[in-house]
C-alpha cells in the first residue's frame, strides 16, 4: 500500500490517510439533492471525489464509499409542489437522471446510496438520544433544536470561533431554514413540525407530524453506515459550515463517548463559469447536456472539471474544453502505443486494476506523475509528468518487459483519473487513395448495386487486406485508412 495524503479541513494540514481499521476506508460523500439536473458545479466536486476514491484504490486501499441522496428537503418539496406531482415521483426521475450522468462521466457508483426518506427512523433515534443528554430541547409548535451551546467543540471545523461572528448562541434566535450562511452558533433544527407548505410530505415522531432538517440525515446514514469506519468525510467548500459543523455537532454528541465523527474532512473549492458564478438568470448555469450540445463529451468535460487543484476554485471556459480534447488524444494515442507495445488489451487491463491486482506493481518512468497525484491529488502537476513521459518515451523501442511495466502503470494513472478513453475519438488524416484502391472500391460499389454480395465481400476482403476501409452512405462510399 502507497501513501496517499489529502489536505484534511479540520486540522488545517495535509495527511497521510491511516484507516482507522485495517485497509478499509470509509468514504461519506454528501450527495445530491434529487430536485433538478446536477450542474457542472456538482459534478466538479463529485468528479474530484471519484479521483479520491479511485486514487486511494490504485494505491492498494480498499474503499467503503457511502453518498446518500437528499430525496426531502425545502428544495424538494417545493419542485413536487411547482409541479403539482408526488415528492417521491420527483425525486425519483432526478436520481434517475443523476445516475445517468455519472455513468456518461465514467464515474464508480458507490456501495452504498441511501435515502434520506428511507432513514427516517434512525434520523428520531437521534433526536431521541440527543434529548436524552440534553443536548436538544423541544419547542412548543412540535420541532426540535439542536443546542450549540451544549458542545465545546462546535465550530472546530469552520473555526468559527476564531471568525467575527455575527451572533453568539447566546443572542440567536433558533434558526429553522436548511440552509443559512451567517456566522452565527445559532441553535439549528433536526426536526421540523409539519407546516402547510410541506403539502403531504410529513413522518409521525414523538413530537408530533414533522421532517427532519436536512443537516441530521447525513449524521444518521452516516453512523448507520461507516459507524466503524469514520475516516472521509467529503462535499463542497460551502458545506463546512453550516452542513458538517452541524453534522460533527449532532453524531459526536449522540454517543456515549464523544466517539470523533470522521477523522478526514475534504472539501473542494467551488466553480465559477467564465469568471462568475453559476446562475439560470446569467445564463451560465451548465448540465452535462448542455455541454453535449455544444459538441463536446463527458470525458471532455471531466477532464476540464479535475485537472486543476481540487481547493482552488477554478474558472470553466469553453476553451478549457477544447484544450481537453486535444489533451486526450494524446493520452489515448500513448494508451494505444503501450496497449500494443504490451500485447495487452485496455479493457481487461483496467479491471484488473480495478480489481487491485497490480496495486503493488513498480511505476518506472511514471514514478513522478503518481507521487505527485497521490500528495492532495495535484491532478495538473500529475499530468505535466505524463506528458512529460509521453514526450521522452518511444514505446517502439522498449523490451517487452519495459512494455509492460510502462502500460500497466500508465494504465493505473489513466484508471485513477477515471478517462473513458472509449469515448475519445482519433481522428484520421485524409488521405487520398491510390488510383488503384479507388478503382477496386468502385467494383466493390458496383456489385453490391447488383446485389452480387459474395463479390461485394471479396472486393471488400481485398481492400482491408491493403489497409483500406470503405464507408457507405445512401449514395455513394468514402475510402479511409484503416
Ligand atoms: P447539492 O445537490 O446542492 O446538495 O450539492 C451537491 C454537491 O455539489 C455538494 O457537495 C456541494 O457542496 C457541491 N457544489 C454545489 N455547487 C457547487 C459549485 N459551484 N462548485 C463545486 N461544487 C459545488
Ligand atoms: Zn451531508
Amino acid at each position: 500500500m502507497s501513501e496517499v495524503t489529502f489536505h484534511n479541513t479540520l486540522t488545517r494540514q495535509r495527511e497521510p490517510i491511516e484507516p482507522t481499521k485495517g485497509k478499509l476506508v470509509g468514504m461519506y460523500c454528501c450527495g445530491p439533492t434529487v430536485y433538478a439536473q446536477a450542474h457542472i458545479g456538482n459534478f466538479r466536486t463529485f468528479l474530484s471525489q471519484d479521483v479520491m476514491r479511485r486514487t486511494l484504490q490504485v494505491a492498494g486501499y480498499k474503499v467503503l464509499h457511502v453518498r446518500n441522496l437528499t430525496d426531502v428537503d425545502d428544495k424538494t418539496i417545493k419542485r413536487a409542489f411547482e409541479e403539482g406531482k408526488a415528492l417521491r415521483e420527483v425525486t425519483e426521475h432526478w436520481t434517475r437522471v443523476f445516475h445517468a450522468d455519472c455513468e456518461r462521466f465514467n464515474m464508480l457508483s458507490p456501495q452504498i446510496e441511501p435515502k434520506a426518506t428511507d432513514h427516517i427512523q434512525e434520523q428520531i433515534n437521534m433526536i431521541v438520544a440527543l434529548l436524552e443528554k440534553d443536548h436538544a430541547y423541544a419547542t412548543e409548535d412540535g420541532s426540535v433544536y439542536f443546542r450549540v451551546s451544549s458542545f465545546d467543540g462546535y465550530g472546530k471545523l469552520s473555526r468559527l470561533k476564531e471568525r467575527e461572528l455575527t451572533t453568539t448562541a447566546a443572542d440567536a434566535s433558533p434558526n429553522d431554514s436548511d440552509e443559512y450562511e451567517r456566522d452565527s452558533m445559532a441553535d439549528f433544527v433536526m426536526w421540523k413540525s409539519r407546516k402547510e407548505n410541506d403539502g403531504d410530505v410529513f413522518w409521525d415522531s414523538p413530537w408530533g407530524e414533522g421532517r427532519p432538517g436536512w443537516h441530521l440525515e447525513c449524521s444518521a446514514m452516516a453512523m448507520k453506515y461507516l459507524g466503524n469506519n469514520l475516516d472521509i468525510h467529503s462535499g463542497g467548500e460551502d458545506l463546512v459550515f453550516p452542513h458538517h459543523e452541524n453534522e460533527i455537532a449532532q453524531s459526536e454528541c449522540s454517543c456515549s463517548d464523544h466517539t470523533q465523527f470522521f477523522k478526514y474532512w475534504i472539501h473542494c473549492a467551488h466553480l465559477l463559469v467564465e469568471g462568475g458564478k453559476m446562475s439560470k438568470s446569467l445564463n451560465n448555469f451548465y448540465s452535462v447536456d448542455d455541454i453535449e450540445a455544444k459538441g463536446f463529451t463527458p470525458v471532455a468535460l471531466r477532464y476540464a472539471l479535475t485537472s486543476s487543484a481540487y481547493r482552488q476554485t477554478i474558472n470553466f471556459t469553453m476553451d478549457s474544453l477544447h484544450a481537453a480534447q486535444s489533451a486526450l488524444v494524446r493520452l489515448k494515442k500513448f494508451s494505444d502505443e503501450t496497449l500494443s507495445a504490451a500485447g495487452l488489451k485496455r479493457a481487461a487491463l483496467l479491471k484488473a486494476i480495478d480489481k487491485g491486482k497490480h496495486s503493488k506493481d513498480s511505476w518506472g518512468p511514471l514514478a513522478k506523475a503518481w507521487q505527485t497525484l497521490s500528495n492532495d491529488l495535484n491532478i495538473a502537476g500529475a499530468l505535466g509528468a505524463i506528458f512529460t513521459t509521453i514526450k521522452e518515451t518511444k514505446t517502439t523501442e522498449l523490451s517487452a518487459e519495459a512494455a509492460q511495466e510502462l502500460a500497466i502503470a500508465y494504465h493505473k494513472l489513466v484508471y485513477a483519473l477515471g478517462y473513458d478513453l472509449t469515448q475519445v475519438v482519433i481522428e484520421k488524416p485524409k488521405v487520398e487513395a491510390p488510383e488503384e484502391i479507388k478503382a477496386l472500391a468502385q467494383q466493390r460499389w458496383d456489385a453490391k448495386q447488383a446485389k452480387d454480395w459474395a463479390k461485394a465481400d471479396e472486393f471488400r476482403n481485398e481492400l482491408t487486406s491493403k489497409g483500406w476501409k470503405i464507408l457507405d452512405s445512401k449514395d455513394g462510399f468514402e475510402i479511409e485508412l484503416l
